[in-house]
Formats: structure tokens, C-alpha cells, sequence
């Protein structure tokens, strides 16, 4: 049994004294103000840099420096395999065999090549069923792909939308959406954890809904992968895609991560984008006509390994290993679980704002996402002002816009590898004292 939540400062350093994961911490640098840590809430927008990434940039420099293109067959990680290190690591993040994961690219080029092999639509099914409200690159990459096969966007995209109402979507509309569209749909792509309101939805029932129509299932994971328990081999999803960046902490425009199940990616005849990285390793450099697939995810490859962006994903993965997944789940729940009683406790007096986030733990990761009908933007300001990093979106929930500044959304994410539950009160502590 865990101790009920107290809002106090006294419990709260307890509850980091009792935190096993206490000491990840201090592997990251955190941004300063006025002195001192930032309370620093947007490790889903771009996670902080983990003081070992350096040493591993500087590392690939050096190798570069000394070995010149004998690097891609020298050292430790030689670059010419340099993906396959990050594998391993990478299939626990996300709940994959090995073979079904591989980093490459950047998210929304993962996006379109994962696409270009699951949505193949004909003029019986075509139909691709989304998220309402899913990220823009997300819905631009939908939206050309529809139209690059001579499909108009209106017909061909469905979106799942809260009922009249409500902020979330519920599980059983969105199967219900699929069964209504049953066999005109080619695709379910919907995101992990949506980034507007932290709903983490149910991967697993969205997988059959979609296979039980004949419809692919594939999953955009950028606010999931390192935030939530993934089991992608296991839930039969098709396929997958997110960016290292967010929570994964591997630096600004870091490389992104592409799952494809065993099932197809043992398919060579998958049809596919093909580049000389994907193709058999043992003829890469025969350099021979006739593209023939490695298995596995491995096979949706373009181009040779992004070095040094790779060696900082690798440094950050490393850090992942140490502290394993279900840890940081369970230190997730309890630490955004302290976060939204703190609120909630505010709202015994007043209720300026509420949270669009769903608060059944299983429904979401980290994230918090703080609505304020009115004024928002002066909280946010008020809140950067005394050092706390968060974001500020404004609304497209609620049908009609209100003034810029008005209606939106500060999300919060305290993220458990370095995020503490006195960084948590302290933030709950500012919300008290404006007025
Ligand atoms: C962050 C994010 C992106 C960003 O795409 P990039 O190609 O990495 O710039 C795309 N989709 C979703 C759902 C995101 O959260």
C-alpha cells in the first residue's frame, strides 16, 4: 500500500526520498532560473539533455578524426552496423522482438514510408480512421498521402471526435467508428498519447477493431514511447512509428523509431520505398541490381546511419535500460497521480480551470493538460515567470475560438526519470498563490 497523497513539502521530499529513481536526476542537466533548477514540466516537447551525450557526440567525432571512412569497420560500435546497437534497447522501450524495431529517419519521413507500405487503397477501401485533433504533421501526412492516390481527404479521412460534451474519446466510439466504415477501411492510424490532451487510448482493443474489418493498425507513439508500458509484438499492431526527442531525451530533431510486426516485416514482398541500407547486409556492397529486403523492420531502411545523432539516442537509451520501463511507470503514476491531487485540492476552493486529461491512470501517461476557459495565457506567463518550463496551447476543443490568450491548455508533463515530487508541489504551490 502507498501512502495517500499529502499536500505538503514535507511529504512530498519523502516521497522522493522513498523513490528508488531518485538518483537518475542528476544524469541530466536541467535549464536554470534565477539560480537555480527550472521547474522543467515539457519533457514531452524535448526531453533534457543527459549529461552523458557529449562524451558519445565527442566520441563519434574522435573515431571520424583517427579513422576517416575506416570508422564504418573500426572501434567498438562500428558505423556500418551502427543501427543495430540501438536495437535491443529500443524493443524494450516499446514492447518488440527485435527485429521489429529499427531507427532511422525522422518521425513524420517513418510516417510516410510506414504508410506507403499500409495504406495501399483501392476504390473499395480506402478510408483511413483517426484521432480528431491528431498533430498537424500527422494529419499533412495523411492528407497527401490520401490525395497521392487520387482520393479527395474529405471522403477518405474519418476522425474520431468527443461526443457533444466531452473532452475524450471513448474506446467504445472509437471501435463503433470502425465497424460503421468496417470494410472501405484500408487504415486505423491513431496516436499513442494524444498530444493536446494527454489521452493514452487503448492501443490493444483499437488493433482488433481495426484487423476485424481487414484494416491495417498502425500507431504514431511520439508522446508514448518512453512515457507509457508499451507491447506492441503482443497487441499485434502493424506498425509503428515515434521520435527520440520527447521523452526519449536524445536531443532536438533526434532520429525516430519505426516498429513493423514480424509478420510483415518477414514479407519481402511487402511492397516498400527501398535504399541500399534495407537491402540483404551480405550484398550492401556487391552493389547489385534487384532490391532484396533484410527481415524485419531493418528492411524499411533508406539511408546509412545519422552518426551522431544516433550516439546521443544510444547514450540516452543506455539510461533507459538502467532504469527499466515498468520502473518508470510506476513511478509515473504516482508522481502525475500527486500532481492531479494537488489540483484537484485547489479546486476545493475555486475552479479556474480543469484537466482535459482522463484520470484513470491507464488512460494516460504522464502529461496533464490544464484547461482554462478564461485568462490562460496570463497563468502560463505568470507560471514561465517563476520558472516554471511548460507550453501553452490554445483551444481547438471547444467549437468557437475565444480571443488568443483566452481559452487553452498548459500542459504539464513531470516526467519520472528526473522530474521530483517537490518539483511537482513547488508547481502546485505557484498555481495557489496567483490570484
Ligand atoms: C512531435 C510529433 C511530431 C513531430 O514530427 P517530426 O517529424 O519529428 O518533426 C509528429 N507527430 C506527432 C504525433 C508528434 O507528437
Amino acid at each position: 500500500m502507498q501512502a495517500p497523497y499529502q499536500a505538503t513539502l514535507a511529504f512530498a521530499q519523502q516521497q522522493d526520498h522513498n523513490d528508488p529513481l531518485r538518483a537518475f536526476r542528476d544524469q541530466f542537466y536541467f535549464p536554470q532560473h534565477n539560480g537555480r533548477d527550472t521547474l522543467y514540466f515539457t519533457g514531452n516537447s524535448l526531453g533534457l539533455q543527459p549529461k552523458s551525450a557529449e562524451a558519445a557526440l565527442l566520441h563519434e567525432l574522435e573515431h571520424w578524426k583517427t579513422h576517416g571512412v575506416e570508422g564504418h569497420f573500426r572501434g567498438e560500435m562500428p558505423w556500418m552496423y551502427y543501427h543495430k546497437f540501438l536495437t535491443a534497447q529500443t524493443a524494450h522501450v516499446v514492447g518488440a522482438k527485435e527485429e521489429e524495431v529499427v531507427v532511422m529517419n525522422t518521425l513524420t519521413t517513418n510516417l510516410h514510408l510506414m504508410m506507403v507500405s499500409f495504406y495501399r487503397p483501392s476504390s473499395e477501401r480506402y478510408k483511413i480512421i483517426m484521432e480528431a485533433g491528431a498533430f498537424p504533421s500527422d494529419q499533412y501526412a495523411v492528407e497527401s498521402q490520401v490525395c497521392w492516390h487520387g482520393f479527395e481527404p474529405e471522403q477518405a479521412i474519418v476522425e474520431v471526435a468527443p461526443r457533444a460534451g466531452e473532452e475524450t474519446l471513448r474506446t467504445e466510439d472509437i471501435i463503433a467508428v470502425i465497424e460503421k466504415h468496417g470494410e472501405e477501411t484500408a487504415l486505423v492510424l491513431f496516436g499513442g498519447v494524444n498530444y493536446y490532451t494527454g489521452q493514452f487510448f487503448d492501443l490493444p482493443a483499437i488493433t482488433e477493431a481495426a484487423h476485424r474489418v481487414g484494416a491495417y493498425a498502425g500507431f504514431d507513439l511520439a508522446h508514448a514511447a518512453g512515457n507509457v508500458l508499451l507491447h506492441l509484438h503482443d497487441w499485434n499492431a502493424d506498425f509503428a512509428v515515434w521520435c527520440s526527442y520527447k521523452y526519449l531525451n536524445s536531443g532536438p530533431g533526434g532520429p525516430s523509431g519505426a516498429f513493423v510486426h514480424e509478420r510483415h516485416g518477414n514479407n519481402p514482398k511487402l511492397p516498400r520505398f527501398a535504399g541500399w541500407w534495407g537491402h540483404d547486409e551480405s550484398e550492401r556492397f556487391l552493389m547489385h541490381k534487384g532490391f532484396k529486403p533484410m527481415q524485419g523492420a531493418a528492411g524499411w531502411q533508406l539511408s546509412n546511419a545519422q552518426i551522431f545523432s544516433f550516439a546521443v539516442h544510444k547514450a540516452s537509451l543506455d539510461i533507459f535500460e538502467q532504469a527499466t520501463m515498468p520502473a518508470l511507470r510506476a513511478k509515473s503514476e504516482r508522481l502525475t497521480g500527486y500532481l492531479e491531487f494537488l489540483i484537484r485540492e485547489l479546486h476545493k476552493s475555486e475552479e479556474r480551470y480543469h484537466l482535459l486529461t482522463p484520470s484513470d491512470p491507464a488512460a494516460r501517461g504522464c502529461q496533464l493538460s490544464i484547461f482554462t476557459p478564461r485568462n490562460g495565457k496570463k497563468l502560463f506567463d505568470y507560471l514561465s515567470e517563476n520558472g516554471v518550463v511548460a507550453d501553452w496551447r490554445e483551444d481547438h476543443l471547444h467549437g468557437e475560438p475565444t480571443a488568443p490568450g483566452e481559452a487553452g491548455v498548459i500542459r504539464v508533463a513531470p516526467v519520472p526519470l528526473y522530474n521530483s515530487f517537490q518539483d511537482v508541489f513547488e508547481f502546485a504551490e505557484l498555481l495557489k498563490a496567483y490570484s
